[in-house]
């Protein structure tokens, strides 16, 4: 080998050994990132259980909020407001009703034809009308204008099937914004929210906004009911059952409400009838307690939110959230881990880029690769390429996140139905049917199974796309909610998913709330 040969065998073998170090130490980088993904999402499943016994706190949580909410305005970050609604359909009405249900960008319009007990529906229609977005950001006179305008266009298509037998058509209101009630169809609006924002309506009582646009559209209607979306979907299940107790709303937000006694009532005493039932709005997406579980990634998105220190229940588990509390996750473990990479994917710092749908598809994915997985990185967040092994640990992160919604939604649900009960008992116990129960020590499930007001079985009806469109969702919600009664007094508890009841349910209060009642 002449000199320069052996130069350049030298040369090479150097470069041979520079690239192997750097391919070792790269290994040894990849090894130390993995190691730490892995500690990350150790951390995040820790901070995120809800074993039993947290669940069970939670649970007491909700029945001493809601108790402590119905003593008195401010009593409880539950608002508890009065529905006003204490005539719930029972199947006998009859007659034509309206609805109108505005709840976002959409509103939908629905005219019935009830034919009593036996006939029930007799006719359905209903049309579905999308909001231009400049007038959700306009005025007032023209927002209410435009809404009267469509329901008048829709009122003239009445055909020969709707007969309203020379009364005046009544309607029943779905508004799902916050509202003070102040009776059964008026209430003042508390403020916009949706993406709605018009300053002018902020105060103002909406039912008579409507009345005034349907004046001046020439349209001769009454609004006889006054609801949210959870108050209609309780009294549109309550038509076809009458052990509907308990209404909730999992979707984009999450509410419930439930049908309370109005002796139970203290702050409204006064205000209430002497006796019967009052379905209460719980303004449940408020609720807190130092039980749940509150993550860094929560602290952090409420901090960035518009409404900080407000809807903390809402902000772990809705439809709205779920989506961003995992794209955080997924941020973390992409800054502290490079899980995509030395580079942090630039959109990951997006907020709300990650919508629930998207979490729902990765926790779903069933295929042996994950391609859906691979699927939403791309398309959401430009991540071209991942080993199998990554999507694992985001499928893991995706239902870390969502499984502790489900449960602590369950946990809120069997507060409610715990409350109930506990009102039945305490009922009993004034007459002398119900010996020694005692309510603190994990009594629940005997409770729940032993005090059925006479007997029967307590209907929960749920509405939302959350519930709806994500079945590992449902599924946890269920099974936790089995769980926490025990199995065998779980059977007398139905959870059942009712929908559209939001538009159909208005339109039954209307006739429950009838002039011609
Ligand atoms: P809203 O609550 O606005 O009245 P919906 O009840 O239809 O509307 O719920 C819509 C919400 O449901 C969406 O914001 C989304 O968070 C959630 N959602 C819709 N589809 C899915 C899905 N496939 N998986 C998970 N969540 C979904
Ligand atoms: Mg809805």
């Amino acid at each position: 080998m002449g000199k320069t040969a052996a130069r350049v065998a030298i040369a090479c073998a150097a470069a041979t050994c520079a690239v192997a170090a750097v391919a070792a130490s790269n290994r040894l980088r990849q090894r130390a990132n993995w190691s730490r993904a892995v500690a990350i999402v150790d951390e995040f499943r820790e901070a995120f259980q809800t074993p039993m016994p947290l669940l069970k706190h939670v649970v007491d949580a909700m029945v001493a909020e809601m108790h402590a909410g119905l003593v008195r305005e401010g009593g409880s970050k539950l608002t508890m407001l009065l529905s006003f609604v204490d005539s719930l359909p029972t199947g006998d009405e009859h007659g034509l009703y309206y609805a109108l249900d505005l709840g976002g960008t959409n509103f939908r319009v629905l005219r019935l034809q009830l034919g009593g007990k036996n006939g029930r529906i007799l006719n359905k229609e209903y049309q579905e009308v999308s909001i231009p977005p400049d007038l959700m950001i306009g005025s007032n006179e023209e927002l209410f204008d435009f809404i009267a305008q469509r329901l008048g266009d829709f009122v003239a298509q009445e055909g020969e099937d709707y007969n309203p037998h020379g009364k005046i058509r009544e309607l029943g209101f779905t508004f799902s914004f916050p509202v003070n009630q102040t009776s059964i169809n008026s209430g003042h609006l508390l403020k916009w929210t949706k993406g709605f924002a018009i300053a002018e309506t902020v105060g103002k009582d909406v039912v008579s906004e409507l009345q005034t646009a349907m004046v001046r559209q020439g349209l001769q209607m009454r609004v006889a009911a006054l609801v949210n979306d959870t108050v209609a979907t309780l009294a549109g299940a309550r038509y076809w059952n009458k052990d509907v107790m308990v209404a909730v709303i999992l979707g984009t937000g999450t509410n419930a409400c439930y049908v309370e006694h109005a002796d139970s009532i203290p702050k409204w005493r006064s205000a209430l009838p002497k006796s019967g039932d009052m379905v209460i709005n719980m303004e449940w997406g408020n609720f807190w307690s130092n039980y749940l579980p509150k993550t860094q990634i929560d602290e952090a998105l409420d901090k960035d939110s518009v409404n900080p220190g407000e809807q903390g229940f809402e902000k772990l588990f809705s439809g709205m959230y779920l989506g961003d509390i995992v794209r955080r996750a997924l941020l973390k473990l992409a800054k502290e881990a490079a899980l995509f990479g030395e580079r942090v994917p630039s959109k990951l710092s997006l907020p709300f880029i990650l919508r629930t749908p998207d979490v729902s598809a990765m926790h779903t994915d069933e295929s042996s690769d994950l391609e859906e997985t691979s699927r939403v990185l791309s398309s959401v967040f430009g991540i071209k390429s991942s080993s199998l092994q990554v999507r694992r640990l985001i499928v893991e992160v995706c239902e870390i996140v969502a499984e502790r919604g489900a449960r602590l939604a369950a946990a809120g649900i069997v507060g409610i139905l715990r409350k109930i009960e506990g009102d039945c008992v305490a009922n009993g116990v004034a007459n002398g049917e119900v010996g020694k129960v005692n309510l603190a020590n994990g009594e629940l499930g005997k409770l729940i199974g032993n005090n059925k007001v006479n007997g029967r079985k307590t209907v929960v009806a749920i509405d939302g796309g959350l519930y709806e469109h994500y079945p590992k969702f449902r599924n946890c919600v269920d099974s936790t909610i089995t769980e926490l009664l025990g199995k065998d007094a779980a059977k007398d508890v139905i959870v059942q998913l009712f929908k559209d009841g939001s538009g159909i349910g208005a339109a039954f209060l209307a006739a429950s709330h009838s002039l011609y009642r």
